[in-house]
């Protein structure tokens, strides 16, 4: 949305031009339209949100230039903060010399105030205290205000402010309009609301709900061990340039790392241990488009700036409701739609519904990518690659083909380069489905593991395999024997499970890895 969509006056909608204004901010795109209907109305954002123009704009619109009188009051906690809301209605009436404001607050020589009030100022705007006290003189009449505006209405409570609120409000006339903003919301603004506030139009707007909205969110049921494989699965079906995995720690942030490199993702780490010269760098090549994922903890989120990411996972539910307005307000910027996947493991669904309503988020039932739907996809990115040589019409390789037509027909010789071309992209059917194993807890299981000193491994890869593709970390192992050409693992029965399911189709050291229950 642009400020010329909203029903403002060609005058104000030039002056918001010369400031620089051209998009509404969330809190403005709901409340400029209620309000200029005349309506009552609540806000809630953050500080920096934008609130002073979503009151000034239509409060602006509602005064009559041809009369003199005071027609709007805004009530501010501080000198400070009236002299900065006079300010920002002033480069709105930038072309409209017939309206004009003050600031009034305790401290100035209430002499000049009166003598300025006398001139004719139809806005008002300043302290309750003062604007009690010109009340008291009668050098401020409120019996032609249409219009008022409680900003900051929490500051004003926590100041005290409260009775002075309520005086001025019982002097105002009945019919006028009333709207009040607040960072935040309690039980005394709601009273004052009740009292002074005719059916209110109510407005919460969440931290970064802007892009929030625009972002389809879907949570999917997985089990620890199924992770990483569902998370390549979406990667590799979303396709996104740029995509940004959330994990709880450091530790789970390198576990990852590692299994997308070993899968041959171009995936990069940024959390706290990483040093701000190293995350700058990080940031700048994402931008570049230099590799494809991002794998970063929490305390780096709000860092991220990033216009173009398409997807965003939470490979861990976020231990903190906000954190997930945080996360996944990554995606989705500049209008653009993104994907924000969360992964939940079993009791975390409850998590995830306080998550649902701290964010006021719709967040759809998903699932993970079935190898058909794998395959399908795979099977297209080879048409699509063909096709594009086809298009290009860029040919080099006339003597190969004259040579091969020789002994060969023409589908056979696209049939074996097919089975070249397709390589390493060529349609999974390699994973197993689900094991069940039943095995007692706490019973210690030995585990086979294909792969041994041969192949170079050593007890930290076995370890560290295990506790990025199942998310059992190495105190959870116990008794690891490496031997020529296998070795064995043992583990205690509960995650014997999740271990031999997460390690299908793994490779370990670029090796595929195989684990079994061993046979004794
Ligand atoms: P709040 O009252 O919610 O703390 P302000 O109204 O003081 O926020 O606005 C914060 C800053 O953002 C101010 O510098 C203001 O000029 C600027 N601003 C507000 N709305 C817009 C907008 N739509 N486009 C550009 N800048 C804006
Ligand atoms: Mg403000």
């Amino acid at each position: 949305m642009t400020f010329e969509e909203l029903n403002l006056n060609e005058k104000t909608k030039r002056a918001l031009k010369d400031a620089g204004y051209v998009n509404p901010t969330p809190i403005q795109e709901q409340a400029i339209p209620v309000v200029l209907e005349g309506k009552d109305f609540i806000g809630q954002s953050k500080t920096g949100t934008g609130k002073t123009a979503s009151y000034s704009l239509p409060m602006i619109e509602k005064i009559d230039a041809t009369n003199k009188k005071v027609q709007a009051i805004v009530l501010c906690p501080t000198r400070e903060l009236a002299v900065q809301v006079a300010d920002e209605v002033r480069k709105f009436l930038k072309y409209q010399e017939g309206i004009k404001t003050i600031a009034i607050y305790g401290g100035q020589s209430i002499e000049t105030q009166i003598k300025m009030l006398k001139k004719g100022v139809q806005i008002v705007i300043g302290t309750p205290g003062r604007i009690m006290d010109h009340m008291r003189r009668k050098t401020l009449k409120l019996d032609n205000v249409k219009m008022c505006v409680l900003d900051e209405a929490d500051e004003m409570l926590n100041m005290g402010f409260e009775e002075d609120i309520e005086t001025i409000l019982k002097d105002v006339p009945s019919g006028r309009q009333t709207v009040l903003f607040s960072a935040t919301m309690n039980k005394r603004i709601m009273e004052i609301t009740k009292k002074y506030l005719q059916n209110p139009k109510k407005v919460k707007i969440q931290a970064e709900e802007l892009t929030v909205n625009e972002i389809e969110q879907i949570s999917i049921q997985v089990k620890e061990a199924m992770k990483s494989e569902a998370l390549m699965r979406l990667i590799e079906v979303y396709r996104p340039q740029k995509a940004i995995v959330f994990c709880n720690t450091k530790k789970r942030v390198d576990d990852l790392i590692e299994v997308l490199k070993q899968n041959h993702f171009k995936a990069e780490a940024l959390h706290g241990d990483i040093k701000q010269s190293g995350r700058e760098r990080i940031m700048k090549r994402m931008r570049n488009g230099e590799f494809q994922i991002l794998v970063a903890t929490d305390v780096v989120a709000r860092g991220i700036d990033i216009q173009d990411v398409e997807f965003v996972l939470n490979y861990d539910v976020p231990q903190e409701e906000e954190y997930y307005v945080h996360r996944i307000g990554r995606t989705g910027r500049n209008g653009n739609t993104g994907k924000a996947v969360t992964f939940v493991v079993g009791k975390e669904k409850s998590k995830l519904q306080s998550i649902k309503r701290y964010s006021n988020a719709k967040i759809k039932e998903g699932s993970i990518p079935t190898l058909a739907e794998i395959n399908k996809i795979r099977n297209k990115v080879t048409i699509e690659k063909i096709k594009s040589v086809i298009d290009k019409n860029e040919f080099e390789y006339q003597n190969i083909l004259d040579e091969l037509k020789e002994r060969n027909n023409t589908e056979d010789i696209v049939k074996a380069l097919l089975t070249i071309v397709c390589g390493k992209n060529k349609p999974k059917d390699d994973i197993k489905n689900e094991i069940k194993i039943n095995v007692k807890n706490g019973e210690i299981v030995k585990l086979f593991f294909n792969l041994g000193k041969k192949d170079n491994i050593k007890v930290k890869d076995i370890v560290g395999s295990i506790a990025a593709n199942c998310g059992i970390s190495g105190d959870k192992i116990g008794k690891i024997n490496i031997l020529d050409k296998f070795s064995f693992v043992e583990v205690p029965g509960e995650y014997v499970e999740d271990i031999i399911n997460g390690m299908q189709a793994k490779q370990v050291k670029g090796r595929n890895c195989n684990i079994e229950i061993a046979k004794h």
